[in-house]
């Protein structure tokens, strides 16, 4: 059995982004992953077999409603779930810190504030090379540095709609995007803006993602072993519970055990609740740190809705993704209650929206509506639940979750109708189902988190304000797991901020 100072479990935002951190620590570190490194193939740009075929989700079923079945619009890789991300790396609004009234009920304050999190973002931003522009987002919070690179500048349509926009007296932003675009010397560009980019993996590795931007350079340093196909099943403890001693990984079909001194758990908010409930033990009989009863539970996702707007000018735009909406963050004069977020999705195509037009909508006709259409992604704050959760049952997966806080969402949606309406963008409207083809909308948890939230209370949180779980000195959770309250922006920069702060703290204590 090998030892190791520290080990990483998951690639992704969290897990790729503290590996960096720690890198260079010269500490021996293992980073155990359950997929692969995804092909860079024909296929990664191909939206029949990202879409359609799901080429990159598992084929894992979970269950839901009992025994229903699941088909979870997530995949296993290198770099998780940012493989095919939208690249739209957000912070959090300052009050998204504090307890907030929403129409549905309260969101929880966090035991941190966005102070504490600021410098954290810098270096997010910079790490994931965010492209962006200060001032302009009305509820933008502090900002210590402007962004690190230029905004990525609207096409023509889209330009005439931030304009129209702005007539409306609506204040539209730059989306902060993880790509990079070098729009001054296109031959130093490694992003070409191309129409398959939100939900596609980049075929020229030219997005920001947790594998190229964190985990590739960390496994040129001689301290760091990176196992591929290397699924955790289990952490061990001490007898009396308060110390991990090792973990059982599946490596392929076999079964090995590593040791460490610290533990770092980042499989995702499902995964990671997953693998604390698989590790119930005599010192802890409910899953692993799970006295407070918490783990798993308070799953949330987002409300959210991708929609089309079909208006009567033609939209020739390639790279759409680039406009966005917080005007009704916190609400509006009618309605006191938080609403969401509003951003530009990458354009749709035919093959696309096939699958959410009538099933009698003629090709040609799915082509018109297509070369009209403007794509909408909208996200509103679900509240923390504790009956929404994660569990396993008989080995499998369980994910039970019944949607809250709607009516300022659906406020939201309505607004905006209204306002591309009126300005011509949006005579008819189409829902899209978009990146989950199966099951909408539980099977879309590509903004999971809240399962194993931070705090000072151990009573009512799993881990403390160092993402240590309260009752282990040693085991450590920065996926999105730790969020109290899921605010309404996209999490990842949240999730990247907290694994470069929780990295810090390690590396003052093992000084
Ligand atoms: C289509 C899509 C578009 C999105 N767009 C955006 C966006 O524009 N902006 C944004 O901020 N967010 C976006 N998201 C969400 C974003 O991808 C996630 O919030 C982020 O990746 C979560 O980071 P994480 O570290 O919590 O988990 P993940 O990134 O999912 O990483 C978890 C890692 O753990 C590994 N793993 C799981 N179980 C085990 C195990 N048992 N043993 C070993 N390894 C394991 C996984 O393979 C993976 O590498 C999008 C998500 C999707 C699906
Ligand atoms: S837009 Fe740029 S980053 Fe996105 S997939 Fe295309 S080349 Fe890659």
């Amino acid at each position: 059995m090998s030892h190791y100072d520290i080990i990483i479990i998951g690639t992704g935002a969290g897990g790729g982004t503290i590996l960096h951190k720690l890198k260079d620590s010269g500490k021996k570190i293992l980073v155990l992953e359950r997929g692969t490194f995804m092909p860079q193939e024909k296929e990664n740009w191909d939206t029949e077999e990202v879409f359609r075929k799901e080429r990159y989700h598992t084929k894992e079923v979970w269950k839901t409603n009992g025994d229903e079945d699941l088909h979870p619009g997530t995949g296993y890789w290198v770099g998780g779930n940012t493989k095919v991300y939208g690249a739209a790396l957000l912070r959090l609004r300052e009050k998204d810190f504090e307890e907030i009234q929403h129409a549905g009920g309260i969101s929880r304050e966090w035991p941190l504030k966005y102070k504490d999190f600021e410098p954290y973002y810098t270096e997010a931003e910079k790490l994931f090379q965010v492209h962006g522009k200060m001032g302009l987002d009305p509820t933008d919070p502090y900002r210590s540095e402007e962004y690190p690179y230029k905004e990525v500048s609207h096409e023509p349509r889209i330009q005439e709609l931030h304009d129209d926009l702005v007539k409306e007296g609506v204040n539209p932003f730059y989306i902060p995007l993880g790509v990079k675009l070098n729009e001054s010397d296109a031959i130093k560009s490694a992003c070409i803006r191309c129409n398959t980019c939100d939900g596609f993996p980049c075929l020229l590795h030219a997005k920001s993602d947790a594998d190229i931007n964190c985990v590739r350079p960390s496994t040129a340093f001689e301290n760091v072993t990176l196992l591929t196909n290397a699924k955790v099943i289990r952490l061990n403890t001490n007898v009396s519970g308060n110390e991990i001693l090792s973990v059982d990984v599946e490596i392929v079909t076999e079964l090995n055990q590593f040791t460490a001194d610290i533990f770092i758990l980042s499989a995702g908010a499902i995964n990671s609740a997953v693998v604390l409930l698989n590790s119930a033990n005599d010192a802890h009989p409910n899953g692993m740190a799970n006295k407070s009863s918490q783990v798993g539970r308070n799953f949330m996702k987002h409300n959210s809705m991708a929609m089309i707007g079909i208006s009567t000018k033609p939209n020739p735009t390639v790279f759409q993704k680039t406009l966005a909406i917080n005007d009704y963050y916190w609400g509006d004069e009618e309605f006191k209650f938080p609403m969401g977020h509003i951003q530009l999705l990458g354009k749709s195509n035919k093959e696309m929206i096939s699958a959410d037009a009538p099933f009698i909508t003629p090709g040609f006709v799915l082509g018109e509506m297509v070369t009209h259409s403007i794509d909408w992604w909208m996200t509103g704050e679900d509240l923390a639940d504790p009956d929404n959760r994660v569990s396993v049952i008989d080995g499998k997966i369980h994910l039970e979750y019944k949607e809250n806080n709607l009516e300022g969402f659906e406020r939201l949606v309505d607004k905006l109708k209204k306002i591309l309406y009126r300005i011509d963008s949006g005579y008819s409207f189409l829902p899209h189902s978009l990146y989950f083809t199966k099951n909408i909308p539980l099977a879309a948890v590509g903004h999971q988190c809240g399962t194993a939230r931070f705090g000072n209370n151990e009573n009512t949180s799993v881990l403390d304000i160092n993402c240590k779980a309260h009752e282990i000195n040693n085991l450590y959770v920065v996926d999105g797991s730790f969020f109290p309250s899921s605010g309404a922006v996209n999490p990842s920069l949240t999730i990247i901020a907290n694994a470069l702060r929780v990295g810090d703290h390690l590396l003052s204590i093992m000084k």
